[in-house]
């Protein structure tokens, strides 16, 4: 019997994850709920996929809009074995007390602090941690792509410290209300939040990470420097382990892919949804070996990144697969993500 998966918060998030649990064999999923009617909720109803009216909404609004709505989200939730939470950065937190009533497993994203949940999950990090828990948080967007890369790097090359710089996205696409339109902005946040959320996945790494927010839509990219503890002898065999590692891309550099507006023109061209790229993305020219000195550009795209791991985290909780191998690859088969 296939689970059934609730998904509370139909935005950026919430509509790629509702689309990726339609694609799995053993999950069903039963509705996905927005507070307001928009093109997105016209879409899900296009789809298929039964609306349920989310936190302060107004079902008069939806009768208004011709969108049937299948009632409210706590219903939706009451008839699910599991939920994924995707509503706003903090409005997370403000759900569990639902979850917790009705007493279902819940997958909370990256906006949430870490507390909000028993474990941070990342699928090639931890996936055995978070086997059976009842609360768990899917680490955000750049958080993901370091613990990816840190479950490439620690096992192999051991880690003696990690400085990363994120160049962050200013906005998803269709946020136009965001900005900045022309600028650079800082984080004043030194170091930033990300190298401590990288530690609720790997307690002892040494990352520190700062960060600047620039004026694109498109991803994100880290500029990492990595000191490694047993160094192998040459670049090669870094690219070698991140190639044979599900969930990353490495461009070679006859593909002549510049930087991330090739990436993601890459992306429509394979046909994929929405130009999701899923996995991390590296550069054959992006990664330099020097000495004990590691040096890799890495870009993320913001909207997708997590989607996979979602997935897994259902699996996790719900023991759907015995291990991080078997839910990586039914996830990405499903996906239509190749394999190393
Ligand atoms: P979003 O604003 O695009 O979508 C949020 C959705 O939740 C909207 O459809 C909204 O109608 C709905 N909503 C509002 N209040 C709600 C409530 N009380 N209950 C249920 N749903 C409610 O947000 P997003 O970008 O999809 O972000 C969702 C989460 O994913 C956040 O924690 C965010 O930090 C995280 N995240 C976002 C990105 C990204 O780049 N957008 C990347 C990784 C993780």
């Amino acid at each position: 019997m296939p689970v059934k998966v609730a998904v509370n918060g139909y935005g950026t998030i919430g509509k790629r994850v509702a689309d990726a649990i339609r694609r799995q064999k053993d999950m069903v999923l039963v509705g996905v709920s927005k507070t307001q009617p928009s093109f997105e909720a016209a879409e899900a109803v296009r789809k298929g996929y039964p609306l349920y009216l989310a936190g302060k909404g107004k079902p008069e609004e939806f009768a208004a809009a011709h969108l049937p709505l299948a009632g409210t989200a706590e219903e939706m939730i009451r008839s699910a074995d599991i939920v994924v939470d995707a509503a706003p950065d903090k409005i997370g937190r403000d759900n569990l007390a639902l979850y917790n009533r009705v007493g279902i497993p819940a997958i909370f994203q990256g906006g949430e602090k870490a507390d909000v949940a028993e474990v941070s999950f990342s699928a090639l990090s931890n996936f055995a941690e978070c086997q059976g828990k009842k609360r768990v948080r899917v680490v955000s967007c750049n958080t993901t792509g370091l613990a990816r890369a840190a479950s490439v790097l620690l096992p192999r090359f051991g880690v003696e410290w990690w400085d990363a710089t994120l160049i962050r996205r200013g906005a998803d696409p269709p946020e136009s209300h965001r900005g900045p339109i022309n600028g650079i902005l800082p984080t004043f946040l030194l170091p930033s939040h990300h190298g401590p959320d990288v530690r609720t996945i790997y307690p002892d790494l040494k990352i520190n990470t700062t960060a600047l927010v620039v004026p694109t839509t498109l991803m994100h990219v880290h500029v990492n420097h990595v000191r490694l503890t047993h160094p192998p002898g040459e670049t090669k065999e870094v690219l070698d382990a991140l190639r044979s590692t599900p969930r990353f891309h490495v461009f070679a550099a006859w593909e002549h892919v510049e930087g991330t507006p090739q990436v993601i023109e890459y992306a429509r061209d394979r046909g994929s949804n929405r130009h999701d790229v899923m996995e991390n993305v590296l550069w054959e020219n992006g990664v330099r070996l020097d000495g004990a000195d590691l040096y890799f550009f890495q870009a993320i795209h913001q909207e997708s990144v997590v989607v996979p791991e979602n997935i897994d985290a259902v699996r996790a909780m719900l023991g759907l697969a015995p291990d991080p191998q078997t839910s990586i690859r039914l996830t990405d088969e499903a996906l239509g993500i190749a394999p190393p």
